[in-house]
């Protein structure tokens, strides 16, 4: 065996992953197609982490990755492209070579899906997490764009925090908020969002949470998703000792906090 536990991402659930693995006595190569962080290393202020009510999401990143490195675990920037079952173990494979292991927590995050009109609004009234940003809305109109859960979701967590909430859907409205079928045809406003027109009806919004998914490929056969994302039971996939962490899994928050938290209890399952 090349190491105890590949880990497929170097971002938050991956590094904290690798902390618990690497002091449980395993092991640990992280593979990192990027950069050490993840979107966390991308977050130019995060003010939910515990510790910090302002901090730079680099910094955070770079503690973490010190922290990783220091307990022994070792990195490979490479991306992977596939991994393969291979009798009690895993082989993972890169562009160029192979490595074995007996345990793989995927940490690769997911891929947001986005709205072919939205442009120019990031950080500027539009927001690809409610969790995150909705705080900043609070007593103001927003509207949340998306179907399924997290769309539902969203509406859940953002109806008691502000003044009204838009749902703009195909499939089926959330409870609570004010429905508008059909799909975005344009994102109004000059340096910030301030309305969004639907079907020809326009509506005035402070912000608009993009909830539309999005995919985890896992990269192995045979692995369960749902609506995209990894299924898991407390990390635990359908593939013995394939586990998964982070964005990735059906049913996270999608934080740094719930990142680094299903890091760690990816890790400790690893035995
Ligand atoms: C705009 C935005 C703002 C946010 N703001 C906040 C916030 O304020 N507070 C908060 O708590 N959360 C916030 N989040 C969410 C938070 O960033 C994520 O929940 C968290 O980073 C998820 O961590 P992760 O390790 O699962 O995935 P990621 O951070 O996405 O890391 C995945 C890593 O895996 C690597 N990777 C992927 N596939 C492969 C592969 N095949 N081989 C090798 N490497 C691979 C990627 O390069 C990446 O580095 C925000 C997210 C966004 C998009």
């Amino acid at each position: 065996m090349d190491s105890d536990v590949i880990i497929i991402g170097g971002g938050p659930a991956g590094l904290t992953a690798a902390v618990y693995a690497a002091r449980a006595g395993k092991s640990v190569i992280i593979f990192e197609g990027n950069k050490l962080g993840g979107t966390l290393a991308k977050l130019k202020k995060i003010v939910n982490f515990p510790g910090s009510i302002s901090d730079d999401g680099k910094q955070i990143a770079e503690r973490m990755a010190n922290q990783a490195l220091a307990f022994g675990a070792k990195v490979e920037y490479e991306f992977v492209r596939s991994v393969h079952k291979n009798g009690d173990g895993f082989t993972v494979y890169t562009d160029t070579r192979e490595f074995s292991c007996k345990y793989v927590i995927y940490c690769g995050g997911m891929e947001r899906s986005k709205p072919k009109t939205e442009r120019k609004f990031t950080g500027s009234g539009i927001s690809y997490c409610a969790v995150c940003d909705g705080n900043f809305f609070k007593g103001k109109t927003v509207a949340v764009i998306g179907d399924g859960e997290s769309a539902e979701r969203d509406v859940e967590y953002l109806l008691p925090l502000c003044a009204k909430v838009y749902h703009v859907f195909t499939e089926k409205a959330a409870v609570g908020a004010e429905p508008l079928k059909g799909k975005v045809d344009e994102f109004l406003g000059d340096a910030v969002l301030t309305g969004i027109s639907v079907g020809g009806r326009t509506v005035a919004v402070d912000g608009a949470f993009i909830a539309m998914g999005g995919v985890a490929t896992g990269l192995i056969s045979g692995l369960e998703t749902k609506d995209g994302l990894i299924v898991n039971s407390e990390g635990r996939t359908n593939i013995p000792n394939f586990f998964v962490a982070g964005d990735a899994c059906a049913g996270s928050i999608r934080q740094v906090v719930s990142a680094c938290f299903e890091g760690a209890r990816a890790a400790y399952y690893c035995k």
